[in-house]
């Protein structure tokens, strides 16, 4: 018998600012300091969702704010280890955070595909079988041009009509996720 050891991952990838954590407000519009990271609690239960379906997740982030010299990426790294703790602590599993730190129109950032592809690549992800979950336009946009079947929006003011679906708000998308989500592999919810 020999085991499978080839087979590419299904992913869920996640945006960042809005589904991870609050979304900034339009005053602060970037979040500069950890303790600005407002973390969704409906997105610590997706993250255990995900799992249990036999997926991985990944966050896939634009944060132009580098690029602007907002925010050093020391700090962003910061940032992302103070939710990679909270992560650990609810007892959930994130496999990476893809971080575009470019100006608009580069190839990483987010309506482009760039990160979701070095995923595949660095973590032999399947993007076919693959779900992209945002709550802006360019985040369907980035998720169809990888190639992912699935595109959920979760917002109560912006459409898309690359979405394959759309909630008003993360607090529906653990149902959502458990009613829908196709399972891979042996593991249970
Ligand atoms: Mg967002």
């Amino acid at each position: 018998m020999t085991a499978p050891t080839n087979h590419a991952l299904p992913c869920v990838f996640f945006d960042r600012d809005g589904i991870v954590n609050e979304a900034p407000s339009n005053e602060e519009y970037y979040v500069l300091t950890p303790d600005r990271l407002l973390i969704i609690p409906d997105f610590l239960e997706c993250l255990k969702i995900v799992a249990a379906c036999g997926y991985v997740s990944v966050i896939v982030t634009n944060q132009k704010c580098v690029h602007l010299e907002k925010l050093s990426m020391e700090a962003l790294e910061a940032i992302h280890a103070t939710l990679r703790n909270a992560i650990d602590s609810a007892g959930a599993e994130l496999l990476a955070i893809y971080s575009a730190v470019h100006g608009d129109g580069h190839p990483d950032s987010k309506p482009a595909p760039g990160m979701f592809l070095s995923a595949a690549r660095d973590h032999n992800i399947a993007l076919e079988q693959s779900w992209m979950i945002g709550d802006s336009p360019r985040d369907m946009d980035a998720g169809h041009a990888a190639g992912c079947p699935r595109n959920i929006l979760v917002s109560s003011t912006k459409q898309s009509p690359l979405a394959n679906d759309h909630l008003t708000s993360m607090k529906e998308l653990p149902d959502f996720l458990r009613a829908n989500l196709p399972k891979h592999g042996t593991t249970t919810v």
